[in-house]
């Protein structure tokens, strides 16, 4: 019998092979006997001459070969927070048409606290009793709304972008 260090070709995994001879070596490596243990691909060769007797000591050794990359989950995706835009202006009617509506967003929220961020925790309170019920509108994400709409809460996306009163002027 004789030891071959044997490598596959595409991933270089490196594996031992035990033959009654070079010969018969030879005659499973062309008959496609031969395979890798670790990912089964059938392009096997020998390995250049083994490192493994080098190998002693405080000698670093190879670094292992991963078989295979664990492939990440995919991130989450993000809602894209874009603005949009075009690159000619809207008709004078249109902007006045936009800024009356904007205009009717505000009107409507004239009685309604601004409350940002917390509007989630604050809505939820005000659903259950938690504490007094007023009009509030503030921001939440497209998930946190849902999950409100899901526990009866009733929230309506406003049209506009609302300016923080501390940064209005
Ligand atoms: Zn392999």
């Amino acid at each position: 019998m004789i030891v071959y260090d044997l490598e596959c070709r595409g991933a270089r995994h490196r594996f031992e092979g035990w033959f009654k001879s070079s010969d018969d070596f030879v005659r499973q490596q062309q008959g496609g006997l031969l395979c890798c243990p670790q990912c089964g691909t059938g392009d096997v060769s020998k390995a250049l001459q083994a490192p493994r007797l080098a190998r002693k000591g405080n000698q670093r050794s190879d670094p292992v070969p991963s078989s295979r990359a664990v492939s990440k989950p995919e991130p989450h995706p993000v809602a894209p927070r874009e603005t949009p835009v075009a690159s000619a202006p809207l008709p004078p009617q249109a902007v006045e048409l936009i800024r009356k509506l904007a205009k009717m967003q505000s009107e409507a929220l004239k009685d309604s606290r601004y409350v940002g961020k917390s509007f989630v925790d604050d809505a939820r309170a005000m659903h259950y009793g938690e504490r007094e019920a007023e009009v509030i509108h503030g921001e939440a994400s497209v998930e946190q709304a849902q999950e409100l709409i899901e526990e009866g809460i009733a929230v309506a996306p406003l049209p506009f972008a609302v300016v923080p009163p501390e940064q209005a002027n």
